[in-house]
């Protein structure tokens, strides 16, 4: 019998018999790596366990360490034992595609009726007793037609559909079955884990409405969404941090707070409530108050425009159907604004610059439409109306990396007041790319000493870059560990050629200026949203929208209230005063629920005095506080951008 040579990670090599399986050869290394063992990876490619070496490799066997081959294989095939738990519960059932996610898994079924929450409890149940079962995942080569009619025989066009369009020309196709292909056999390249024994930490989470290929003109078909993990602690942590999101979801949130809605009549346009409007304005006049005076003019630039800027743009040809067209009465082509750019190059472009003037920085604020699929829409996160803090810097190339660095230090500066800590990704020079490649090794060098400059680690997406740029991306991880991108900033080289832009430098000759895009919310909807949830409606007191409610004890005292809102509101606190007949301990449940940052309580005591009894969202009752001083404490707090409130009171010892 011939040998073949095979190499492990290690670098060490051993010679075994041809047609040897992976798990053999995992035996013959130890028991130990035998049972722990998942699938092989041959020669880099992932293959299962039961796969014959013939020829000279190198071969890893996976295990659940090796979670990035790991954990896909483990979710996959929780997805099969979904499918086939579901096909023997529900006969008639087609089922459509189980791949994984970065989150789990889901499939997808034409079923008669919905699902209902009940069914995924059994379903679940099911799953687990063939994973008990410890059924063999086994792979066989169908002849084709042989496959195409026995799914046709079953009901199963849509496999049928599948094999047609995955295996033009093959005459044998892959498929697996749990078992035998009574109990599972569906059409799959595989590879799966060798046994439904592996499975044990997975979860199912929901169901959804959704169509064959997610195509609303196909089958409609239900999704059975779940999760698993490679072992039972993720799991177990990862549902725990679901149960969290839920409960920071910024859509409850939001509604709880009365800070925004919608309605079916402008689908992604938000309408932002009198507090979500404070909300919204407080962050709008802190970036102001960030970036005007680090050299920033704000502008305000059309909202509709000619078709004819968007041909310049480019975006005309590349981005029109993510657009609102719209006719003027003249009829006109005109397009919704979708980004600021080109509007801020027609203002840099209305006059001559000097390179004394350079760099020439424009802010803007004012709403961007795009045209998302209403399907695709979800509360803040995808709307199609939305402002972004959006900023375009001209400079010379000499000017890259000063340039650079200061929107750094602004990013930098921004998220700490936030409490957050972004985490850089610079991109560099794709495949396809415009300019030469003298700029973009300046343009790259300049960034990465901007990069150093501010002290920031960053990793490098190695041609990750747009075709005009390299850029920086920044991703801020949440209280939960969700990571969202935010800020961004991009180097173009391409939009000054596109729109013809000059200045006059100090050799009386023209010269192309280059731009800079950067934003650092990234968008007010999503930062909100980010904000929201990362906060989970806590707001610190900068940021609340109501910051304190003031409670008289009963009616005699709704006088000296109204004064000591009035005081606060005066001192520019927002604040709100609640004198409804109510118990005050009700008062303060309900203040609690909304998470206002102080509730100051005030009676016969208070009024003598001139004070009001403090009770703090964090830190509970803090005893009665001259107002005066009250004030003072809340403007301080706000001024530093406190993220937490005052501490804990301690515990009182008994004298
Ligand atoms: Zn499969
Ligand atoms: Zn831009």
């Amino acid at each position: 019998m011939s040998e073949v040579t095979i190499t492990l990670p290690d670098g060490s090599s051993r010679s075994v018999p041809a047609g040897t399986t992976v798990a053999d050869l995992a035996t013959s290394i130890s028991p130990g790596l035998a049972k722990a063992a998942l699938a092989g990876k041959v020669d880099n490619r992932l293959v299962d366990l039961s796969y014959p070496l013939n020829a000279d490799a190198s071969v890893q066997i996976i295990t659940s360490k090796n979670a990035t081959d790991a954990l896909p294989l483990y979710r996959h095939s929780t997805a099969h034992l979904l499918a086939a738990a579901v096909t023997n519960m529900f006969p008639g059932v087609q089922c459509g595609i189980g791949p994984p996610t970065d989150e789990g898994f889901f499939y997808d079924f034409v079923v008669p009726r919905p699902f209902v929450p009940e069914d995924l409890e059994a379903i679940e149940q099911r799953m687990r007793e063939m994973a008990d079962q410890d059924l063999i995942f086994e792979r066989q080569m169908w002849d084709r037609d042989e496959a195409k009619r026995f799914f046709g025989a079953r009901g199963e066009p849509l496999k049928v559909q599948l094999i047609d369009e995955k295996t033009e020309g093959q005459t044998h196709v892959s498929c697996y079955t749990i078992k035998d292909k009574e109990t599972f056999v569906d059409f799959c390249v595989g590879p799966h884990v060798p046994s439904t024994g592996k499975l044990k930490a997975f979860k199912l989470l929901s169901t959804s409405n959704a169509y064959w290929k997610g195509d609303a003109r196909n089958q409609p078909m239900q999704r059975v969404y779940g999760t698993a993990f490679l072992s039972e602690k993720e799991l177990q942590d990862h549902l725990r941090r679901l149960e969290e999101a839920k409960k920071r979801d910024h859509r409850k949130i939001g509604r709880d707070q009365r800070l925004f809605m919608f309605h079916g009549w402008a689908p992604g346009a938000t309408f932002w409530l009198p507090k979500g409007t404070v909300l919204y304005n407080t962050l709008a006049n802190y970036m102001r108050s960030v970036i005007l005076p680090a050299g920033y003019e704000e502008v305000k630039a059309p909202i509709v425009f000619n078709k004819g800027l968007w041909e310049t743009s480019g975006h005309w040809d590349h981005y029109r159907q993510n657009m609102f067209l719209v006719e003027s009465a003249d009829g006109e082509q005109m397009g919704l604004k979708a980004m600021n750019c080109p509007g801020h190059m027609l203002i840099f472009g209305s006059e001559v610059r000097s390179y004394k003037d350079l760099p020439i920085r424009y802010h803007e604020q004012t709403p961007l439409h795009r045209n998302e699929a209403s399907g695709v829409l979800s509360g803040l996160t995808r709307v199609r109306q939305f402002s972004q803090d959006d900023g375009h810097c001209f400079v010379m190339e000499s000017q890259i990396g000063s340039e650079v660095e200061l929107a750094l230090r602004l990013v930098q500066r921004v998220y700490s007041d936030f409490g957050m800590k972004p985490e850089l990704k610079l991109s560099t020079r794709p495949a396809e790319y415009l300019g030469t490649i003298e700029q973009w090794n300046h343009a790259e060098s300049e960034l990465k000493k901007a990069l150093d400059a501010v002290g920031e680690p960053y990793t490098i997406n190695e041609g990750d870059g747009a075709f005009y740029g390299p850029k920086i991306d920044f991703d801020v991880t949440d209280a939960i560990g969700r990571k969202w991108q935010c800020a961004t900033i991009q180097l173009d080289y391409q939009i000054p050629e596109r729109f013809d832009l000059k200045y006059i430098g100090a050799d009386n000759a023209e010269h192309r200026p280059v731009v800079i895009h950067r934003a650092i919310f990234g968008s007010f909807e999503r930062f909100i949203a980010l904000l929201i949830e990362h906060f989970a409606g806590a707001w610190p007191l900068w940021l609340a929208p109501v910051q304190a409610v003031v409670m008289p004890i009963s009616d005699r005292h709704r006088d000296y209230a109204a004064g000591v809102r009035d005081r606060l509101a005066a001192a520019g606190l927002r604040v709100e005063l609640d004198d409804r007949q109510e118990k005050i301990g009700y008062k303060i449940r309900e203040a609690q629920l909304q998470k206002i940052p102080y509730m100051l309580v005030t009676g016969d005591r208070e009024a003598a005095e001139g004070a009001v009894s403090v009770r703090s969202r964090s830190a509970g009752d803090m005893g009665s506080r001259a107002l005066d001083a009250f004030i003072s404490d809340a403007l301080e707090e706000i001024r530093r951008k406190d993220q937490s409130g005052p501490a804990p009171v301690a515990e009182q010892k008994p004298a």
